[in-house]
């Protein structure tokens, strides 16, 4: 088995910090990192201040010990945000740093929670917290990227001891975001989203106004998008006129559709890893946009926990396109974690919509966003719908048929 590098892994670092949070001169950075991460995490610093960070704070997340806070404290402790805690909030909606999530966690590290008290819990903290983070929505640059964590690699590679595990999740991981031993990432990464551009544009040009998914496994769908909505992919510009990647690997194009509108069946082909726990072969019905059935071969318990989180958790957030021939889908690997899997596969999430999918929204406010049929939700949850077979058409205003995906991929029109 080859070893992953150190001087690989240490570009990885400065692929992370300079094209996926953009760090600038000056600027404040939080890391956030599990503490089996610290050597990972201290590269990502050292990056940070090379690139020239003024202070680089990083914060720690450990599963054992949020199992035991769960378990022995009351809901109305963990429901409360701590005055200290809510002015770190408020310090950080003014500073805004560049934020950079160190993903390595465990699928099944929260298995055996206790759901229920979970869910009222951070229910009340997101009432204290959601205004912060709207304070901060596209005015900041953030990124999520990927480490292989042991249990992690376990679990997608049962059959390894845990160091080959490691070592294989590692080749799979830098292979998701263009990085060899002897390449320059960073020139892969502007190549990757020019051409994000250029698809984006191809389809925000139609302007459709909805789409139809076919497939032979059940999946009959009509989804309707917002008038302003448009297609977004790869890179995003925060309000300070700052490029960055969010997502880490990154291969889905996508949008928001219109809240309340979409109709049919959509079938899963993918499992969804929800909270720690698998629900397997589900499908959900929609009418009025909104979830009016739903069932699972495993985990239908979940699926009632997740639609009935608040209001716009039954609602759809964002629509996403993904062909079958991306590259993450060819490895055929199920990471159990959603930023590898959304990107295997066409998705649909369930919650929140984005803002920034609607043209012109740097001078829109909160109330806009809700009238064009933006999703509210404090959920955003993506499951997977593409399958060899899908058809999507896009239809226009003036009730033109373009035909946007056939068996599985892009049309040659939007390649
Ligand atoms: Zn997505």
């Amino acid at each position: 088995m080859i070893l992953t590098k150190k001087s690989t892994i240490k570009k990885y670092a400065k692929l992370i910090v300079r094209v996926g949070a953009n760090v600038q001169k000056g600027q404040t950075v939080q890391v956030y990192a599990d503490v089996d991460q610290a050597d990972f995490a201290a590269l990502v610093v050292d990056e940070a201040y090379k690139a020239g960070a003024k202070k680089v704070n990083v914060e720690w997340g450990c599963d054992a010990i949020m199992k035991l806070n769960y378990r022995h404290a009351s809901v109305k402790t963990l429901s409360t945000i701590l005055p200290w805690q809510e002015e770190k909030m408020k310090w950080q909606s003014e500073e805004l740093p560049a934020r950079i999530m160190i993903d390595s966690s465990d699928p099944d590290g929260l298995k055996g929670i206790n759901m229920d008290k979970m869910q009222k819990a951070s229910r009340a903290r997101y009432k204290v917290s959601k205004p912060y983070s709207e304070k901060m929505e596209n005015r900041h640059q953030w990124t999520i990227a990927a480490v292989p964590g042991e249990a992690w690699a376990k679990k997608v590679f049962p059959g390894l001891r845990k160091s080959q595990a490691v070592e294989k999740l590692w080749q799979a991981i830098l292979e998701t975001v263009y990085v060899t031993d002897d390449n320059d990432p960073i020139e892969v990464w502007n190549q990757v989203n020019e051409d994000f551009k250029h698809k984006c544009a191809k389809l925000n040009a139609y302007h459709f106004e909805r789409l139809e998914y076919k497939s032979s496994n059940g999946t009959d769908f009509k989804v309707w998008l917002m008038p302003r909505g448009r297609w977004c992919g790869g890179g995003e510009t925060d309000l300070n006129g700052r490029y960055f990647n969010p997502n880490m690997p990154t291969i889905e194009v996508f949008t928001t559709p219109e809240k309340g509108k979409a109709e049919g069946k959509v079938v899963s082909t993918k499992p969804l890893s929800y909270q720690g726990q698998l629900i397997e072969n589900f499908w959900f019905e929609f009418k009025d946009g909104k979830v009016v059935d739903y069932g699972a071969e495993k985990g239908k318990e979940l699926l009632e926990k997740m639609v009935t989180m608040d209001e716009g958790a039954s609602m759809i957030g964002e629509v996403a396109l993904v062909p079958c021939e991306s590259p993450i889908n060819k490895q055929n690997i199920l990471y159990y974690n959603t930023l590898f899997d959304e990107n295997a596969s066409c998705h649909i999430a369930l919650g929140r919509g984005f803002n920034d999918c609607v043209e012109g929204f740097e001078e829109l406010k909160k109330e806009d966003f809700d009238a064009m049929g933006v999703n509210d939700s404090m959920i955003h949850v993506d499951f997977m719908v593409g399958s060899p077979d899908m058809s999507i058409v896009g239809y226009t205003h003036d009730g033109q048929a373009v035909q946007i995906f056939e068996n599985g991929n892009f049309t040659a029109e939007f390649n």
